[in-house]
């Protein structure tokens, strides 16, 4: 019996349910209670929120979410195998917990949610990457999300809250700090999860600010800091010569020097670029 709910021990869901972990689908599960809830209080003050969590894989930050007290949860889940278990925690919270079968990366999860909304999920590299971005450019802000909690690797955790002048430092983390604020909360062992991956992994809180840090489109921004870090080991004026005939001016309107990298670029200093861009 598990100190926080009284479902099974998630090493026996896993057991009854044949839920061998897959590789392909990023397959490391948490499957320590205590964990999963201390991850869902990460989230913030749970009681008045809906909370979106993908890949909820047997349950156990599901169950973390909903002990600590979850509105309701949207759970998305490509692995089919899975839903009879989170079925189980459904009949144990009747109401509150929705699970949709899908990729997250094709769903809308929007039309099952009310707002205010959180997000929390331990996702695979790839598929987590690529969420937070979209998450984090949509044209219009602030977001559907309130908050964002998201299991990394340690190594994209850092790249998220990184400084300019840092190797770390790149378009996730000016995207990340253009529009909220981003901090580490947890760091985690490789033996925290079943099976253990090769790297540790930390969890990112990210709030969403109530309007950016600077005036810029998201899509002119995105696309001038993925083009100037594509190559960031050129001065700004080369890794940039795509973007606009004229990108010297533009670089020297936005007050930074042609021959800069875009590693020594603050934040301002893009947005400022991307208006320049923008200007067509
Ligand atoms: N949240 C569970 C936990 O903490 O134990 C499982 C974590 S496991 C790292 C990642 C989960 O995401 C797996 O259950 C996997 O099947 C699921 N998954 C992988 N790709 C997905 C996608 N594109 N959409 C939704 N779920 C996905």
């Amino acid at each position: 019996m598990s100190a926080i709910d009284d479902l099974p021990p998630l090493r026996e869901v896993i057991a009854t349910h044949g839920l061998s972990a897959r590789k392909a689908l990023g397959q490391n599960f948490l499957l320590d209670l205590n964990l999963t809830a201390k991850i869902a209080r990460q989230a913030g003050d749970l009681s008045g929120s809906d909370v979106l969590e993908i890949g909820p894989g047997p349950g156990g930050l599901t169950r973390g979410l909903l002990s600590e007290g979850a509105r309701k949860v949207l759970a998305i889940e490509k692995d089919a195998r899975c839903l009879p278990a989170l079925a189980e925690i459904a009949d144990r919270y009747p109401g509150r917990l929705q699970v949709i079968e899908g990729d997250a990366l094709e769903v809308d999860p929007l039309a099952h949610l009310t707002a205010p909304i959180r997000v929390a999920a331990n996702l695979p590299y790839n598929v987590g990457t690529e969420l937070l971005v979209r998450w984090l450019t949509p044209p219009d802000w602030p977001p559907f999300w309130q908050s964002l909690t998201l299991m990394f690797q340690r190594e994209v955790a850092e790249r998220i809250v990184a400084q300019p002048g840092s190797k770390a430092y790149g378009r996730l983390a000016v995207l990340a700090q253009w529009r909220a604020e981003a901090r580490i909360v947890l760091s985690l062992p490789p033996g925290a999860f079943t099976p253990p991956p090769k790297v540790s992994s930390a969890v990112v809180h990210l709030n969403a600010l109530p309007q950016p840090k600077f005036d810029a489109d998201a899509a002119v921004l995105s696309s001038v800091v993925a083009a100037a870090f594509n190559q960031r080991r050129k001065m700004l004026r080369a890794a940039l010569k795509g973007t606009a005939p004229d990108i010297e001016d533009r670089l020297i309107a936005a007050g930074i020097k042609p021959t800069d990298r875009a590693e020594q670029v603050p934040l301002e200093a893009f947005c400022a670029l991307a208006r320049e861009v923008a200007k067509g």
